[in-house]
C-alpha cells in the first residue's frame, strides 16, 4: 500500500557531466521539487549536479535535506547553505538513512555512485524490503545504457522479466515531476480511504 509521499531522494551526478542538458535537468529537479512542496533529500554536497538540485530547490524555497558520510565531507564540498544535514559515520549509514526517510527516488545522471545507489534500492525492492517508487529520468537518453543492461540480464535468465517493473523510464523532468504527483495524489487518496488509518 503506498504511503504518503512528501520526501524523495534524488541520487545524480557529483560531476556536471559532459551535456548541458544535465544541469539543467538538475535546475528543474529541484525547482519542481520545492514548487510541489516535496522535501528533497540528497547527498549532501555542493558539487556537480547533486549541488544544482540542493541549489535550484533552496533558492524556490524548498526544504532541503542533505546526508553525507564524515568521510566525504571535504571531497564533495559539503553544502553549508543545507540547514538540515545529517553526518554519517559510514556510505551505508549514508544509504540506509535516505533510503529510510525518502517516500520515492529520483535518478538523475550520473556515474558510478549513481548507479550504486539506483541498484541497492532497486535490488531491495526486488528483495520486497520496500515498495517506494524509483522513476530514472532519461535526460539526453543517459539511462539506456544502463536499462538495456537490465533489459540483458533478463533476456539471458539472470532477472526476472518483472524486474523491468521495479522502476519507471521516464523521458524528462517535467514527465517525471507529473508522475511524482501523480504518485502523491494515489498516496493521499488510498490514505485517506483506509479504515486501517482512521
Ligand atoms: P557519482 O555518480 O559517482 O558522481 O556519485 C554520486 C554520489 O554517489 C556521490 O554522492 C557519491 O558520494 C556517491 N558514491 C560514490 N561512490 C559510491 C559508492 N561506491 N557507493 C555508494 N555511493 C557512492
Amino acid at each position: 500500500m503506498p504511503t504518503a509521499l512528501s520526501s524523495v531522494a534524488v541520487f545524480c551526478g557529483s560531476r556536471f557531466g559532459s551535456n548541458p542538458a544535465y544541469a539543467e535537468a538538475a535546475a528543474a529537479t529541484g525547482r519542481g521539487l520545492a514548487e510541489a512542496g516535496f522535501r528533497l533529500i540528497y547527498g549532501g554536497g555542493k558539487v556537480g549536479l547533486m549541488g544544482v538540485v540542493a541549489d535550484a530547490a533552496l533558492a524556490a524555497g524548498g526544504t532541503v535535506s542533505g546526508v553525507i558520510p564524515r568521510f566525504l565531507q571535504s571531497r564533495e564540498v559539503m553544502h553549508d547553505g543545507v540547514e538540515n544535514l545529517l553526518v554519517t559515520d559510514s556510505m551505508h549509514d549514508r544509504k540506509q538513512s535516505m533510503f529510510e526517510d525518502a517516500d520515492a527516488f529520483l535518478v538523475l545522471p550520473g556515474g558510478l555512485g549513481t548507479f550504486d545507489e539506483f541498484f541497492e534500492i532497486l535490488t531491495w525492492r526486488q528483495l520486497r524490503l520496500h515498495d517506494k517508487p524509483i522513476l530514472i529520468v532519461d535526460v539526453g537518453g543517459w539511462a539506456r545504457a544502463l536499462t538495456g543492461t537490465i533489459d540483458r540480464a533478463i533476456a539471458d535468465g539472470f532477472a526476472d522479466p518483472s524486474a523491468r517493473a521495479l522502476f519507471e523510464h521516464l523521458p524528462d523532468v517535467p514527465q517525471a515531476l507529473a508522475r511524482l504527483a501523480e504518485l502523491g495524489r494515489t498516496a493521499r487518496t488510498v490514505h485517506a480511504g483506509d479504515p486501517a488509518m482512521l
